[in-house]
């Protein structure tokens, strides 16, 4: 049921049918009359009343209640487990208070943290799924979607790349890089990303040193040619070695896959040395893009300033949420680098990032997951009556807020066991 059906109940047609029964003509009017008039809210009378929580999977779901009978949905991810009692500090200090004032909730929250790590880690990825959840509700109060409140949109269509996921086989070979490439090309995809890292392989001399052998390395290209030779060359490539590997690896794989012509290459080394990534960045033609274990624009700024990266890739669901990604994106611009976000969240996540990357000029491309068209969660957990993806594109909603909502009868499913669910 959607907020708008749900106001809709508070005046039921059967009470108005009753009341208005001998006056047939008059209560059809009404009732047209009360369909044209917003049922959204009362926006200056809007108070929270509750915010509530569920875990599913590797999110974190929030639900932030009105007295007005609307609500608001977010969605955290990756460092949000065991962060119960942090979501129920939130809701105590975003009780009461309008929801509508999203940047000002957001510094309310950071700031009451700013001695309980409001920095980064779990504090922002749980005020990521908060903030979210502010704008859709502000959103459905106003009744405009949330690119709209952001500022309106450069663009209708969001393109996204298809996370080929391979990580979750045991050692995929040059055959299985062609054949997931070729069949995210099949389905409409013109971007594709690939995983590089495997901590199993054998050719690897040691599980704590992290320089890859000689043939680590050719395995690496050797993979990554095979799905450029699937696709050919107007197909774009990325690379992910999660920040796996030391300085000496990240030098030689992104030298030698530079005749590859990949639209990125994905820290080849973890991200707090950023003066690394620019001796990295500064010895390839290979572009390299960093970004999803970084928090609040600031965690950008060092990166940008000294020109360590070509391109940036924020989580949106963890990094402060659609206004800092919004501010993270802005900040790129200065320094003329694009905006990629790093996205593992559900279709909710996706279409909240998709707002973000409509609204602002120098968005490239959004991470979409292969498994979101295999595994049945992510279509239970979700409300949404539109396609999710077509070829290679989400359409922005132009519904209230985000445009999805939680389906929280199908997302009790895959409840966290032992976790309290929207309670
Ligand atoms: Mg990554």
């Amino acid at each position: 049921m959607t907020n708008n059906n749900s106001r809709r109940s508070f005046i039921t047609t059967t009470a108005i049918a009753a009341a208005l029964a001998p006056l047939a003509t008059f209560g059809q009017g009404y009732e047209k009359a009360i369909d044209r008039t917003s049922k959204m809210s009362s926006p200056a009378n809007l108070k929270i009343t509750k915010v509530k929580c569920g875990y599913i999977r590797g999110s974190l779901f929030v639900k932030i209640y009105t007295n007005q009978d609307i609500w608001g949905c977010g969605e955290g991810v990756d460092a949000v487990a065991g962060t119960y009692h942090l979501v129920k500090f939130f809701g105590a200090v975003l009780e009461g208070k309008s929801p509508l004032n999203v940047h000002r909730l957001f510094e309310d929250i950071r700031k009451a943290g700013f001695f309980r790590g409001a920095q980064s880690g779990m504090y922002i990825a749980v005020l990521s799924a908060i903030e979210t959840a502010l704008w859709d509700l502000a959103g459905k109060a106003l009744e405009l979607p949330v690119y709209q409140l952001l500022g309106g949109k450069f663009r209708d269509k969001v393109r996204v790349y298809c996370d080929t996921a391979l990580y979750q086989r045991n050692l995929p070979t040059t055959d299985d890089f062609a054949a997931a490439a070729l069949s995210a090309k099949n389905m409409g995809f013109n971007a594709i990303k690939f995983d590089l890292d495997q901590a199993n392989d054998p050719n690897k001399y040691d599980q704590y040193n992290w320089t890859a052998s000689p043939a680590e390395l050719q395995r690496m290209y050797d993979q990554l040619a095979a799905a450029r030779q699937a696709v050919g060359p107007t197909i774009d490539i990325c690379a992910d070695m999660h920040g796996r590997y030391d300085a000496v690896t990240a030098h030689a794989i992104a030298k030698r896959l530079e005749p590859l012509n990949l639209m990125w290459l994905e820290e080849p080394v973890p991200a707090e040395n950023v003066e690394v990534y620019k001796l990295i960045a500064d010895s390839t033609t290979t572009p390299i893009c960093v970004g999803e274990n970084q928090y609040l624009a600031y965690g950008f700024r060092r990166m940008l300033e000294i020109g360590a990266v070509d391109i940036v890739m924020p989580d949106l669901q963890k990094c402060g949420g659609l206004g800092e990604g919004q501010r993270i994106a802005n900040l790129a611009n200065l320094y003329y680098t694009p905006f990629a976000p790093h996205m593992v969240a559900s279709f909710l996540g996706a279409m909240a990032s998709a707002h973000v990357c409509a609204a602002v000029p120098n968005f490239l491309i959004l991470e979409w997951q292969s498994y979101f068209h295999t595994d049945p969660m992510f279509r239970d957990i979700v409300s949404y009556d539109g396609e999710w993806v077509n070829s290679g594109y989400i359409t922005v909603s132009e519904k209230p807020g985000i445009g999805v909502e939680m389906n929280e009868a199908g997302m009790k499913k895959y409840a966290l066991p032992g976790m309290p669910f929207f309670e």
